[in-house]
């Protein structure tokens, strides 16, 4: 028989302190300047920060709410925190004053830790959070904010402490972190993260069809520690015993260049983040010198982004699908042999796909009567997945977030082929329904981005007397380069039949976002609602 090794994250900052101990991690601080550490000094201060906790009397499955940006300092509270037994409670500094009360209290927060630019965020709503027994600053004394609420500073506590605290030992299906979904239509949901499920999916998204990343990378994580558990790159560099590079709070194309350019291989951010970095390296006239592969998920990637990477920069681009539910990976677009047998335009085409699952993950589509869809390449229904980290029940939940048969339904319109990629069509909520027929509104938004003077692009249903619904595009011009609406109609001819296109084109200075920086289209659609916008005759 084999051991009953727990599947506890601690294992895995163990293993990089121990095999790869001397692998560089740097990153960009709060205090300014960029901090240079290694997985050894990571994992020694989160057994400080351990060590710490349990003084001030956290216990096993208490809740920590953490609010920080991507720095060093915040990998070891990312372990240090489940190493002490709590529960990491990632807070997204974008959220609405009340949504971030609401799961500060919901999931029962005990403490939180916060970088010091954020502490406002906390000074304005810290009556409405009376649970709150203790506020840590991640800084050092010299950096403490003046402040009326009563702080602790994080670099004096972990001060002293032994850098051999054990970590708290137990059943792999603790709770090691929390995530709380954006909540775009009702209360934000949250979802807990087991030890197992961390360790599992980390262990899946490292196959080498999906992020492949080894000792030899250096990975920089933009997508935020707390957007959808990070995407997991907190947990599968030092996995990998890769070196990691930590952007801190600057998220500016040219902040972000200038770290990546300290020899990073691998990256990963949702799309917009890559168009400001495309335009800016086009700008300047600025080549990456390291950097190989990207990561870009979150929200669909426009065709003109992959073709630039690849073709421009000779960056190959992975496009991925996931959700905070599923920790978050579902699909990553990487090449199997049929693919890899295909002409280069067509496999530019199927990486506008998000790819097929790791192993632990399955994946269906079904109708609305929740019968099994053919991959057949156009039959379009929901997406539906289970898996060793995917959600069961939302916290506090009376019942299951999965039928009968543990099928969680995403909430996407997806369509398979026979390879089993899969092509993210819609959210089922924004889906436009015009005659019966579903049109994508990913498709025409992508199509349209591929027109230079396109910077934003949402397609929104507007009710409509005979089709019951029909597309409307809204588009957010590039600065000095206002497309005509001719040209965008004659892009948009070439991929779609003339009843799937747009009935108007608006130009708008902005379109509003959820706190994850997707489009909201339940607020856009709100907006031509309370513009009284009708459809042209
Ligand atoms: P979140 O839980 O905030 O990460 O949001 C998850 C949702 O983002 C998914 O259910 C999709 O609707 C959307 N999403 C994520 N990645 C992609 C992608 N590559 N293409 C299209 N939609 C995506």
């Amino acid at each position: 028989m084999m051991q009953n090794y727990s599947l506890r994250v601690s294992t895995i900052i163990d293993h990089a302190a121990r095999f790869h101990p001397k692998r560089p991690v740097l990153g960009r601080s709060v205090e300014g300047g960029v901090v240079q550490n290694n997985w050894l000094g990571v994992q020694r201060e989160a057994k400080q920060l351990a060590a710490a906790l349990r003084g001030l009397g956290i216990k096993k499955g208490d809740v920590i709410g953490v609010m920080a940006w991507n720095t060093v300092r915040h990998l070891s509270v990312w372990y240090g925190v489940p190493g002490a037994g709590a529960v990491n409670h990632t807070l997204n500094p974008r959220l609405f004053a009340e949504q971030l009360i609401y799961i500060i209290n919901h999931a029962e927060d005990r403490f939180i830790m916060v970088d010091p630019d954020l502490l406002p965020i906390f000074e304005a709503i810290i009556d409405k959070i009376p649970k709150i027994e203790k506020i840590i600053v991640l800084t050092d004394r010299a950096n403490m904010p003046e402040s009326p609420l009563d702080l602790l500073c994080y670099q004096e506590l972990v001060k002293g402490q032994p850098t051999d605290e054990p970590w708290m030992e137990g059943d792999e299906n603790d709770p090691c972190g929390i995530c709380y979904t954006s909540g775009t239509t009702g209360k934000p949901k949250g979802v807990v993260y087991s030890h197992r499920s961390n360790v599992l999916h980390a262990l899946a998204a490292a196959a080498p069809d999906m992020i492949n990343i080894s000792s030899n990378d250096s990975v920089m994580p933009v997508v935020p520690l707390f957007h959808a558990n990070g995407w997991s790159i907190a947990y599968n560099a030092p996995m990998a015993g890769a070196a990691m590079v930590m952007p801190g709070r600057d998220m500016s194309a040219p902040g972000l260049y200038e770290m990546l350019e300290m020899g990073v291989t691998f990256t990963a951010a949702v799309p917009t983040i890559w168009l400001g970095m495309l335009q800016y390296l086009e700008a300047e006239n600025l080549q990456f010198s390291s950097l190989k592969r990207v990561l870009i998920g979150g929200a669909s990637c426009p065709r003109a982004v992959i073709e630039t990477f690849q073709n421009k920069y000779g960056v190959q681009v992975l496009h991925a699908w996931g959700m905070t539910e599923m920790s978050p990976l579902g699909t990553i677009c990487s090449f199997k042999p049929e693919v890899n047998a295909l002409p280069d335009a067509e496999r530019l085409s199927v990486q506008e796909t998000v790819g097929h699952p790791p192993y632990s993950v399955d994946l269906k589509i079904v109708n609305d009567w929740g019968e099994d869809l053919p991959w057949d390449g156009v039959s379009q229904g929901r997406l539906l997945t289970r898996g060793a980290a995917v959600v069961q029940h939302y916290l506090k939940a009376k019942e299951d977030a999965v039928d009968s048969d543990g099928w969680f339904d995403t909430g996407d319109v997806a369509v398979m082929d026979e390879n089993g990629y899969v092509r993210i069509t819609d959210r089922l909520k924004d889906v436009i329904k015009s005659g019966g027929e579903w049109i994508s509104s990913i498709e025409l938004e992508n199509c349209a981005m591929a027109h230079p003077g396109v910077a934003e692009a949402a397609a929104v249903a507007v009710p409509h007397e005979k089709w019951s619904e029909r597309p409307v595009l809204v588009i957010v011009p590039a600065p000095d380069n206002r497309p005509k609406r001719s040209e965008v109609i004659s892009l948009l001819e070439k991929r779609f039949a003339k009843w799937q296109l747009p009935d108007d084109i608006i130009f708008v200075d902005d379109l509003p976002h959820t706190a994850t920086g997707k489009v909201s289209k339940l607020e856009l659609r709100q907006r031509l609602l309370d513009q009284s916008y009708t459809l042209p005759e």
